[in-house]
């Protein structure tokens, strides 16, 4: 297997880890303002997806983030599949040339597009997208204007990420199911960015070997 390829699918795994370690907590969370699935959504898409990625005969980066994002999509309903799944399918093709700084800043850009295309969200709606939007934008910044090594910039994004984060907490949600609660989503982080958070941190985990 590609060295590259094969530190992917580590990662995917990771992330299947980390998520099944924190079901509980992300179903509490989206008991308080959603539909108390979001941990389960989470744990068995991306277990699904570890072990479809774990199958594969010698993949690159780009059909093992592909391949994960189809399963997703497969397994997971409600909103979430679709936004991490379609998004990691359709940003994938950028990562065929391999990860350097300038495809993980594409992939990134790319997964972020995707995900503002089909769930319509913007920053302060209360949705994943609050992790997201300061996590790409300052992982790009980190890279292109600070000229900071990749892992270094990746740091930066999951700090900026943990502050999105906090910053679902005190605001009302105006997409998703939350937003159905209206006023009463208020003083609740959101599943979503949590969710977007814990990968970013396996993410990083990986990177730093
Ligand atoms: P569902 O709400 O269908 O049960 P999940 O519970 O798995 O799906 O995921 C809920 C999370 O999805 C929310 O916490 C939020 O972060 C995210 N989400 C919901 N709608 C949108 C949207 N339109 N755009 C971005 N993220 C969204
Ligand atoms: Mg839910
Ligand atoms: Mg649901």
């Amino acid at each position: 297997m590609s060295d590259e390829g094969a530190a992917v699918v580590a990662a995917v795994q990771a992330v299947a880890e980390r998520l099944e370690a924190e079901r509980t907590h992300l179903t509490d969370l989206d008991s308080a303002i959603g539909d108390a699935d979001h941990g389960g959504n989470m744990a068995r898409g991306w277990k699904a997806a570890a072990e479809e990625v774990a199958a594969l005969d010698d993949p690159d980066p780009a059909t093992v983030v592909k391949t994960a994002g189809k399963k997703l999509l497969s397994e997971v309903g409600g909103a979430s599949g679709p936004l991490y799944g379609g998004s990691l399918v359709f940003a994938s093709p950028e990562l065929e040339d391999g990860i350097t700084a300038e495809t993980a800043v594409a992939f990134a850009e790319t997964y972020l597009e995707k995900v503002q295309d089909r769930g319509d969200a913007r920053v302060g709606d209360k949705t994943m997208v609050d992790a997201l939007v300061p996590a790409v934008h300052t992982f790009k910044k980190s890279v292109e204007t600070d000229d900071l090594p990749p892992v270094e910039a990746l740091a930066k994004a999951v700090a900026a990420a943990e502050r999105g984060v906090d910053f679902t907490v005190p605001i009302r949600a105006s997409k998703g199911r939350a937003s159905y609660l209206g006023w009463r989503s208020v003083g609740h982080q959101d599943p979503g960015a949590t969710s977007t958070l814990y990968i970013l941190e396996e993410l990083l985990a990986a990177a730093e070997e």
